[in-house]
């Protein structure tokens, strides 16, 4: 069985090389995320444009994510070497300071002050570090620290989001995705997203004419808000990293089983990310730990995989997602098929949707079962918007969903949904017809072979005139 899961590798100074991008690609990374947290917007296009280029070389559908930071707070920087924080010491936290010392922290946000209260609990760098405001004066604040450790670099400040002054998506984040619309980038994802006004806030086209949008569940807000904000995004991501910072590491397990479940209700890809090859940013190989993590989340349902510093960062990034594609295809075979969908039938919701997407939803469904107990060898699926494929992806079918569409973008777009080989094809008048000459290019391209029983899913109002998916055809192939 090929694998089912995606995976997602985010690409930095240790994958800039051609040779490695190429080899991250080859290894099976479907999705390449660009951060923009760091460095400047022009070494971020360079960037686009390279995975761009590198992809067309492979001859692989890849898709690009671009990764807008949101109103994140950093310290001021620390001299070489950093500094040691013990616990119990007493720190001053200085908007507007030039550097940070073990006495003194800069912080680039000249609000912060206003934002926070006494007795307020902040965590600095990757969370390692936690104090507590005991006493705010109006330029600057006194921190106890209650667990020591050390910084270095610029570490982020980690202000309770429902304290922060500070909206998402920021200016300058809807700034730098304007260039990435107009480079044709195919998903963005929004940090710190509160609620479905924020995703909206985005602004862009609705999908699939403007970028997929992500959100990072990684917000007590968020978790508050995640009906809503599920269905106002076009997929979401359960980011580990702010989440269990904001709401406790204790709550992480169960905190993403129930963003995957709600997102799979709804048919959004959900993506599982931070720390989940984390040992690999220096070893050649994870902890058993690890391989765990990655095997449960896709037990769990999560449609992609994503890789963060290993594949930025770290010292073999290919390698990286070698093992995430090995782990994660090892998992996907053990994957309780007939469970998840006869689970999902009971719990999918279709209360709140349309009536053009109560058939779509009614056709995947039926798909799903002619699919299952024909034994079929695939799921041809034609969709414009990729909806339609999406809401077949939900089902976890154990055949291969070949998912064709007119649309490029969509393609693209497809490269993170559960099971599905994105493919180019059907845009032809009539619906039968169209149906027949996909079978056919499918067996073409190898992917079914002659006896095979296939089911074909389509709208009969075709290409994009198609509202809703409403022809299914079971078909021997020819
Ligand atoms: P980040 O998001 O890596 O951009 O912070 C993911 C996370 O917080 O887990
Ligand atoms: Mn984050």
């Amino acid at each position: 069985m090929a694998r089912r899961t995606k995976i997602i590798a985010t690409i930095g100074p240790a994958s800039d090389d051609p040779g490695v991008l190429r080899g991250m690609i080859d290894a099976g990374a479907d999705i390449i995320r660009i951060g923009l947290a760091h460095g400047t917007l022009a070494e971020a296009i360079a960037r686009y444009r390279h995975v761009r280029q590198v992809a067309r070389e492979a001859e692989r559908t890849v898709g690009t994510l671009i990764d807008l930071p949101g109103p994140k707070v950093r310290l001021a920087q620390f001299a070489d070497g950093g500094a040691d924080l013990a616990t119990g010491t007493t720190v001053l936290l200085r908007p507007g300071a030039p550097a940070s010392t073990q006495a003194v922290l800069g912080v680039d946000y000249a609000e912060l002050l206003e934002d926070v209260k006494l007795g307020d609990k902040l965590a600095l760098g990757d969370g390692t570090v936690r104090c507590e405001i005991v006493d705010l004066g109006h330029d600057q604040a006194t921190v106890r620290i209650t667990h020591g450790g050390r910084l270095q670099g610029r570490p982020g400040l980690h202000v309770p989001a429902d304290r922060l002054g500070l909206a998402t998506p920021t200016a300058e984040d809807l700034y730098k995705l304007d260039a990435f619309v107009e480079e044709g980038a195919d998903m963005v994802a929004l940090s710190f997203v509160r609620s479905a006004h924020d995703v909206r806030r985005v602004g862009t086209e609705p999908a699939p004419r403007g970028p997929l949008v992500i959100a990072k569940i990684e917000t007590r807000a968020a978790v508050e808000n995640l009906d809503g904000i599920i269905a106002a995004s076009g997929a979401v991501m359960v980011a580990r990293g702010d989440l269990g910072i904001e709401l406790g590491i204790e709550e992480l397990p169960t905190l993403q089983k129930r963003i995957i479940r709600g997102c799979v209700a709804l048919g959004r890809p959900v993506i599982t990310a931070t720390q989940m090859l984390e040992s690999m940013i220096t070893a050649a190989t994870p902890t058993r730990a690890e391989v765990s993590d990655v095997a449960n989340a896709v037990f769990d349902g999560t449609s992609a995989l994503m890789l963060s510093a290993e594949t930025a960062v770290g010292i073999d990034p290919v390698g990286a997602v070698q093992t995430m594609a090995r782990v994660s295809e090892r998992a996907d075979r053990e994957f309780d098929y007939d469970n998840w969908a006869r689970r999902l039938r009971a719990t999918r919701r279709t209360d709140d949707v349309d009536a053009d997407d109560r058939v779509t939803d009614a056709m995947t469904g039926a798909a799903w079962r002619a699919a299952t107990e024909m034994g079929a060898t695939a799921i041809i699926c034609i969709s414009d918007t990729g909806f339609t494929v999406r809401s077949i992806a939900r089902f976890r079918p154990s055949m291969p969903i070949l998912g064709f569409t007119p649309d490029e973008r969509t393609q693209h777009q497809l490269t993170l949904s559960w099971g599905t080989q994105p493919l180019l094809g059907g845009s032809m008048a009539d619906s039968l017809e169209m149906m027949w000459s996909l079978v056919q290019t499918a067996r073409e391209r190898g992917l079914i072979r002659s006896g095979d029983v296939v089911a074909v899913l389509a709208g009969a109002g075709q290409g994009s005139r198609a509202k809703a998916t409403d022809l299914l055809r079971l078909v021997r192939v020819p």
